[in-house]
């Protein structure tokens, strides 16, 4: 037995899950393997307390399981507070797929994907994340009604990432506003990393909007379209966090703002769509506050996805979903300024707000 041949120091570094740096009280984890479609995932569920756990499933080639646990356990946390603080009744969850969205993605994986969704019983309601389409949702739909982010003409809100682009537009935009004293955007330096769904949205309304966009991403294909199309600039050196900008808005992955590159940042606003954008939440945001960057919390300006999916179960319309995403720029600029009040992170400041909703409502719940 492992018990008998390790010691008890030992056997504390490795609890492999409540252990985790990660874990944060997460309510279920969830493990699901099937060997005919080479399926392995796993699914989060941090807290229920508002409603069933809500979040979408991403698809990466992580180096090592640990790795993908450990992102599953942020997202799911992190989708408790996003819901919370947009005011949805929502719990937080996320599932991630260990595997090249690529090359391994397969309709029978999907679907198997889906059965396990569906033996939760909607406490768990999927969507998509990174390496996921619409059309996969589709697919999952067949087997288990606990997905959204499914295909107008399946009776879905189609694509939530144009919305979710439209949110961070609007975070930014407060986050301008608080920094600079106004929030057009014209004229402002703007680098964005990785221009995926939400990215490539986010260009849009920036060079709509007359911005100096300068645009980065892994896939060089995608950096000669987003290019054309809106005569973005293409970023060639090898350190962006260290550029001279107006705004950084990461639109890739998470825990860009790290030890490494915090020091050197020359941006003056950080807004953008990944999630978990900060490395280790409570340093990386002071280290941001006493650099004098204005960060606007990812997890409120991305909602705009979740707002967008959360209509298909509450049977919103475009203009109830276009209005809850617009109010992202009110709630940012109050944050903002409420965390500049008290002297904390802007990222505390979004937590305490979510956190405080969540208890209120386990009171109402246990009474
Ligand atoms: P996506 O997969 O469509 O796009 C991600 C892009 O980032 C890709 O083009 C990829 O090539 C690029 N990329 C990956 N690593 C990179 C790196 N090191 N440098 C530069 N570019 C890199 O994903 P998406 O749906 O656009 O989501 C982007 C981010 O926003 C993710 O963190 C996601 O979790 C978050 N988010 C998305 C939504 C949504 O509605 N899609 C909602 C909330 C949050």
């Amino acid at each position: 037995m492992i018990a008998d041949v390790i010691n008890a120091t030992e056997l504390k570094k490795i609890d492999p899950v409540f252990g985790q740096l990660s874990f944060d009280n997460h309510e279920q984890i969830v493990f699901c393997n099937d060997k005919d479609t080479g399926l392995k995932a796993i699914i989060g569920i941090h807290n229920t307390v508002l409603g069933p756990a809500l979040g979408g499933t991403r698809m990466w080639n992580y180096n090592n399981e640990w790795e993908a646990l450990n992102d599953v356990l942020r997202l799911s946390r992190g989708m408790t507070y996003k819901a919370a603080i947009t005011g949805l009744n929502l719990g937080g969850g996320k599932a991630v797929i260990l595997g090249d969205a690529k090359t391994q993605k397969t309709p029978e994986l999907m679907k198997r994907f889906g059965e396990f969704v569906h033996t939760l019983s909607g406490k768990y309601i999927t969507a998509e994340d990174v390496g996921m389409e619409t059309a996969d949702m589709d697919l999952v739909r067949k087997v288990t009604p606990y997905v959204t982010g499914i295909s107008e003409s399946m009776g879905g809100a189609g694509n939530p990432s144009p919305i979710t682009a439209y949110g961070v537009f609007m975070g930014m935009k407060a986050a301008a506003k608080f920094k600079f004293g106004s929030d057009l955007l014209e004229d402002k330096v703007i680098y964005v990393q990785g221009i995926g769904h939400v990215g490539e949205s986010l260009v849009e309304h920036l060079t709509n909007e007359g911005a100096k966009v300068v645009i980065s991403d892994i896939n060089h294909e995608r950096l000669d379209q987003v290019s054309t199309k809106y005569g973005a600039s293409i970023y060639t050196g090898t350190d962006i966090y260290s550029e001279k900008m107006d705004i950084y808005a990461p639109c890739a992955l998470g825990a860009t703002i790290n030890d490494d590159t915090v020091f050197n940042m020359k941006a003056k606003v950080i807004a953008g769509a990944a999630n978990n954008q900060l490395a280790t939440e409570e340093r990386h945001g002071v280290l941001l506050r006493e650099r004098g960057i204005v960060y606007a919390p990812d997890f409120l300006i991305n909602a705009g996805g979740i707002i967008n999916v959360y209509a298909e179960l509450e049977g919103y319309d475009k203009q109830e979903i276009m209005r809850k995403t617009e109010n992202i720029y009110n709630t940012t600029l109050e944050i903002l300024e409420t965390a500049n009040r008290e002297v904390l992170t802007t990222n505390r400041a979004a937590l305490n707000i979510a956190k405080q909703r969540i208890e209120d409502r386990k009171k109402v719940n246990f009474k």
